[in-house]
């Protein structure tokens, strides 16, 4: 019996995404957007959805992060072993690429949910014996290499995912993609849908375009410009030959010189979505003419929640993992119990920041934690803009933890790091700072729960949702963050958490205006709010982070989100 045969029983949603994460273990992911895919997939299974995962094996991950003394990002390629995880499944598809054919096989990994559903995912690999030694590194590096490099993984990701799962015997109803790096899969859809010439006459009408449409969905996730995967029309055609006629992919996704995947998606696709109501607006602006609808992103209540507090939860609110609107009554928990789970997660995180450091930080300063993709427009180094200003603010009051990978070919985000840790070293004798080096889900999961603020401070609208805020509100710590993205819809000023900058209808000044006022707003703020309430008002405190859990994390998870796409995209 086939290793499928439970998953070939009624036919699946097809998720494609370029990264998947799903567990600190297997690195085929590189930030947000995998993580999002996970956490998608394990609501899948919970909820018992009818959903099947596609993506890249990356046998080599996105890479591990070493950092120098003098902050200088070193990467390493990460060693993991699928068959730790996966099993080899024995069918095998090919796609065609610059002429020659390239074998593809796919490992199965099962999402097993705690109340019994089952997700499966496969893991696409080229690294196969009669390909050619080039070929067989394809689903080496995520995100690795040149335009070559990335055209050959999205072509193995879009066209040969379709094949492996029709060789697999799965019978699919919708296809979403998540993001435009799976677009291709748009085109080995037109060619199986195709119409016989005897039956329109017309050279063009043979591309069943509705027929296609009306089985594809795509969620677009940045509205960074550079974010919109483009190929150049020549690389196409020598990547793919004849499989589409230039024409008509032109007239698909075509702008004057590229192909654009976003797009292709977008042409291809009956139902599209933004991932929280401002990058709707946003890509309705980038994108005219397109019905572009809203649905705002969610985390994985289970996975983004420190142990004491499931703990708690479970006492208070039994079945809440599968059903987080019970965090609605999170007033019923006694401020003290919530204190002391929040400590436990605290003394966890400062521990480990002072094992692997040694910053000496202590269990009861105000602590901030600050970690994402160190790029450009996350602004990471926004809280040192007045170093005289935040030294008077917070010498001794406050310590603040940081971790983030940046994109091995992003300097600017390499220089980022850089000058944090020039000034985690001009601070050291006022504020004491930690880089934590390598960044990945199981770190991501001690900082958003072990630090008393989680800050962020993008540079508006480049901010398409976040996540990681609604992961540190799971565990009751507070939110200060610029109001974009997600914020935008969770923040009540005060009550919440706390806003950063202008109001979100404030068109957004030049960047040195930003800066300016963004970061004398955090400083005020910090200076005024955030510390007195610390130190002073305790229970004050407690009550945030009741209205974190019980505002924030109840609605900002990903069963609401899953339930929304399955009742406005699926069906
Ligand atoms: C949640 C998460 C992210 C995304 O965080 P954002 O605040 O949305 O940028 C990135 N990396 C890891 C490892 C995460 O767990």
């Amino acid at each position: 019996m086939s290793l499928l045969t439970d998953f070939l029983d009624e036919p699946k949603i097809a998720y494609f995404s370029m990264e998947i994460g799903l567990r600190k273990e297997i690195p085929t992911y590189s930030g947000g957007l995998g993580v999002l895919a996970g956490d998608t997939i394990k609501s899948a299974a919970d909820l018992k959805l009818p959903l099947t995962a596609v993506t890249l094996l990356s046998r080599k991950g996105f890479f591990e992060q070493d950092i120098t003394p003098e902050g200088r990002q070193i990467e390493h390629p990460s060693e993991w072993n699928p068959s730790d995880f996966m099993e080899l499944l024995p069918e095998k598809v090919t796609v065609e690429i610059e002429g020659r054919a390239v074998s593809v096989r796919a490992w199965l990994y099962i999402v097993e949910s705690i109340v019994g559903g089952r997700v499966p995912v496969l893991f696409l690999d080229t690294d196969m014996e009669e390909n050619s030694p080039e070929d067989r590194t394809i689903t080496d590096y995520l995100y690795g290499g040149d335009r070559l490099y990335r055209i050959k993984q999205e072509i193995v990701l879009g066209i040969g995912g379709v094949r492996m799962l029709s060789a697999l015997g799965f019978e699919i109803k919708k296809y979403h993609m998540n993001e435009g790096h799976s677009a291709f899969l748009t085109l080995e859809l037109l060619r199986r849908y195709r119409r016989s010439i005897e039956e329109v006459w017309d050279e063009k009408l043979i591309w069943d375009t509705e027929k296609v449409r009306s089985m594809c969905v795509f969620t677009t996730h940045t509205p960074v410009e550079a974010g919109h995967d483009r190929f150049s029309h020549d690389l196409v055609a020598r990547c793919l030959g004849d499989f589409i006629p230039l024409d008509v992919l032109k007239e698909l996704g075509g702008e004057e010189d590229n192909l654009n995947m976003t797009l292709l998606a977008l042409n291809l696709s009956d139902y599209v979505n933004g991932v929280a109501k401002k990058h709707r607006d946003v890509s309705r602006v980038m994108f005219p003419g397109y019905e572009i609808h809203a649905i705002t992103n969610g985390v994985h209540s289970f996975t983004w929640t420190s142990d004491s507090f499931k703990r708690l939860f479970d006492g208070y609110f039994p079945g809440w993992a599968n059903e987080p609107e019970l965090l609605v009554r999170v007033e019923k928990i006694p401020h003290e119990e919530i204190w002391q789970a929040h400590m436990e997660a605290k003394r966890h995180l400062i521990d480990y920041v002072n094992d692997t450091t040694g910053t000496g930080m202590n269990h009861d300063t105000l602590t901030i934690g600050f970690a994402r993709r160190a790029t450009a427009y996350k602004r990471g180094d926004l809280l040192f803009r007045d170093i005289e200003r935040l030294k008077r603010i917070a010498g001794g009051k406050v310590q603040i933890i940081y971790a983030g990978k940046a994109h091995p070919q992003d300097e600017p985000g390499k220089k980022t790091i850089e000058r944090i840790f020039s000034y985690i070293g001009e601070l050291r004798d006022s504020i004491k700072i930690a880089y934590l080096k390598n960044y990945n889900m199981e770190i991501a999961l001690k900082m958003v729960s072990g630090v008393d603020v989680w800050l962020n401070t993008p540079l508006r609208p480049l901010e398409a949702s976040g996540t990681s805020g609604m992961k540190a509100a799971h565990n009751g710590v507070l939110n200060f963050s610029v109001l974009d993205g997600w914020w935008i819809e969770g923040y009540i000023e005060g009550y919440t958490g706390w806003s950063i900058g202008p109001a979100p209808s404030e068109l957004t000044p030049d960047e040195e205006t930003a800066d300016r006022r963004d970061s004398e707003d955090l400083y005020n703020k910090l200076e005024q709010e955030i510390i007195p309430l610390f130190y002073n008002d305790r229970d004050g405190w407690i009550r945030m982070m009741q209205h974190a859990i019980g505002k924030i994390a109840y609605y900002f998870n990903s069963h609401r989100m899953m339930r929304r796409y399955v009742t406005e995209g699926y069906l």
